[in-house]
């Protein structure tokens, strides 16, 4: 058995819109929704309150993630999915036209 200290990394969950450490090694297990962090906010940013979170976002079920604690605290280097954080457009559907053109017919 290694004695060694495990290596703790900081996270934040736009789950719970909670802070909290995790094993290096567990890190992979996380989801798209942990946001790593370089360290725990502690900036009294007038916006979130140093809770990273300005809201919730309730059609996503998610802590909307404070953008000005974001660009200073979270490790982009370590991010696995920026998607998450900036939103991503919509694929629309193809249109049939084939359907479109048959209704105008029959109806
Ligand atoms: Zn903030």
């Amino acid at each position: 058995m290694s004695d060694e200290k495990k290596e703790l990394k900081l996270f934040y969950s736009l789950i719970s819109g909670e802070i909290y450490s995790v094993e290096s090694d567990e890190v992979k297990n996380l989801d798209r929704y942990q946001i790593p962090l370089l360290k725990r906010p502690n900036s009294n940013c007038k916006k979130c309150y140093d809770r990273m979170y300005i809201g919730l976002d309730i059609h996503k079920d998610i802590y909307v993630i404070c953008q000005k604690c974001a660009k200073k605290y979270v490790d982009f280097d370590n991010m696995p999915d920026e998607e998450i954080v900036v939103e991503t457009p919509k694929i629309l559907d193809e249109i049939d036209f084939d359907t479109i053109a048959k209704d105008m017919v029959n109806g």
